[in-house]
């Protein structure tokens, strides 16, 4: 393949000053901490034009020395008593049964259109292994265990599961409702290795009640799913948030305790995103927004939790993800995860609502990515399957300044970026693209420059989004003049909660 190079003139070099002047603006707003998208974010996507047969086939051509990972969302239907759990910004709707057995049929019809063997256009898609396959969205193991066990045969029938890593995230109730059918279903897929991945968020009763998710289940539950989990072979992963308002760390300490002493395999993370104007529930209730804690606490507690984990053997396998020491240097360590932040070595194919793709094809010897988002509202989105047998809402096309961005955004939450990879992609020192945004990254303590790599300091794993938001400024700038986009602070990645 011809070395890549760059399409068109880079945006001049801004100031040192003006950029430090940047960082200090996002450093003092809300923090996001998670990367989960990398960017683009999705207002700089185009709306997906009526080509669709061209870009099908497009999809059919994916190189088979990449290492091919599978999002499935089986529909985007979930049930917490407050809207959106009071913090959520993913896309969700009320549940329905009717409504999620009908989209998981779309589903299964959109992987069966867009796995269709078509020697035409080479191996495709149909029977190419799989490293790693995860079941999310709404809330995904609320799928009636039929439907999903239906779901989980076509896409054996479609991909070559037997090595790869299942992933099934959801509510910590329905694991075991109908007596753990859904983990029978899940079970029945052929796999290497099976994980649930569990939204425990706390473990207080009052914080629970007030998140509408009481019925979700409680401490006893969420052990009774873990030694489910542990009895059938798979390993078990909970979420859970810091920095509720008016938290103090000794409650949040308490969760991390708990979590521990209930035999989780790994912990994730997250800080709490709100702030008014985010779109959530609670970031209408000034009260609550008054009893958040300033960034400075909110990353102190951050550090905390952090220095917690490893102090308990576990390591840190991304911003958000804690693996125990020994799972972490086997085969089981979650696989899904490490291949998504690894982008120059794998493709992501997406399939459900609101699904991401994100992919590289060979077009005339020139390497070119490509990342598209599905609808994500149930209805249109079955329309759109019914009717095409595909239903992308949006793509972005990435130029040479947006690979090396995506390259940079994607794999800065597995906390270094490698500058041999950098230069063998880009053929370049990230230096050379980045300098004064990098200065001002190391003046304010957030990344360290070593000599084979660009690291996440521990200050900087919490202001994470400021510093790809940083990355990303010029482009983003460029982009949004030229499409005559409003100005906004979120330049990496939209947020997502599951
Ligand atoms: S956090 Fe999970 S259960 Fe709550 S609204 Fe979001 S997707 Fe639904």
């Amino acid at each position: 393949m011809i070395p890549p190079f760059k399409t068109q003139t880079a945006a001049p070099a801004p100031s040192l000053r003006s950029v430090q002047a940047d960082l200090a603006r996002r450093m003092a707003g809300p923090q996001r901490h998670r990367l989960l998208q990398g960017y683009p974010q999705v207002a700089l996507m185009r709306s997906s034009d009526p080509q669709r047969g061209a870009r099908k086939a497009r999809e059919l051509v994916l190189s088979d020395d990449r290492a091919l990972i599978v999002g499935v969302l089986p529909h985007p239907f979930c049930n917490p008593q407050v809207r959106g759990c009071g913090f959520c910004t993913f896309p969700h709707q009320p549940y329905r049964g009717d409504d999620a057995r009908e989209t998981v049929r779309h589903v299964i019809a959109e992987v069966a259109a867009r796995t269709r063997h078509r020697p035409e256009f080479g191996p495709g898609l149909r029977g190419r292994e799989v490293e790693a396959l995860y079941f999310g969205g709404g809330t995904a193991n609320l799928t009636p265990p039929d439907a999903f066990a239906e779901l989980g045969a076509s896409l054996a029938e479609a991909f070559d599961l037997r090595r790869a890593e299942l992933s099934l995230e959801g509510a910590p109730i329905y694991f075991l409702s109908r007596h753990q059918a859904i983990l029978d279903a899940f079970a029945g897929i052929p796999a290497r290795h099976r994980r649930l991945s569990m939204g425990v968020q706390t473990f207080d009763p009052a914080w629970l009640a007030r998140m509408g998710r009481a019925h979700f289940g409680e401490r006893e539950q969420v052990a009774e799913v873990v030694r489910a989990a542990h009895a059938r072979g798979m390993t078990v992963s909970c979420d859970l948030m810091i920095n509720l308002p008016g938290q103090g760390w000794e409650d949040q300490q308490r969760d991390l305790e708990t979590a521990l002493s209930l035999g989780f395999d790994q912990v994730c993370v997250y800080h709490l995103v709100l702030f008014r104007g985010v779109g959530t529930e609670w970031a209408k209730d000034p009260e609550l927004l008054g009893q958040l804690p300033d960034n400075a606490l909110a990353c102190e507690n951050w550090r905390r939790a952090r220095a917690f984990l490893l102090e308990a053997g576990f390591v840190q396998a991304s911003l958000t993800n804690f693996e125990r020491g020994a799972l972490h240097q086997s085969e089981r360590r979650f696989r899904y995860e490490e291949l998504s932040f690894t982008p120059h070595a794998s493709d992501a194919v997406g399939f459900g609502p609101a699904a991401i793709s994100l992919t590289h094809h060979e077009v005339v010897c020139q390497q070119q990515t490509v990342k598209q988002v599905n609808l994500s509202d149930a209805a249109a989105y079955r329309a759109a399957v019914a009717a095409h047998g595909a239903a992308d809402a949006r793509d972005f096309v990435y130029a040479f300044e947006d690979r090396e961005l995506l390259h940079l955004t994607r794999t800065l939450p597995r906390l270094a970026v490698d500058r041999t990879i950098y230069r063998s992609e880009f053929g370049a020192d990230l230096t050379q693209s980045f300098a004064t945004e990098l200065r001002a990254l190391e003046q304010a303590e957030l990344v360290r420059l070593d000599p084979d790599a660009l690291r996440l300091t521990e200050r900087g794993m919490f202001y994470a989004d400021s510093v790809a938001g940083l990355l990303a400024q010029r482009r983003v700038t460029r982009l949004r003049s030229r499409r005559r986009l409003p100005s906004g602070s979120n330049d990496a990645g939209p947020v997502h909660m599951g």
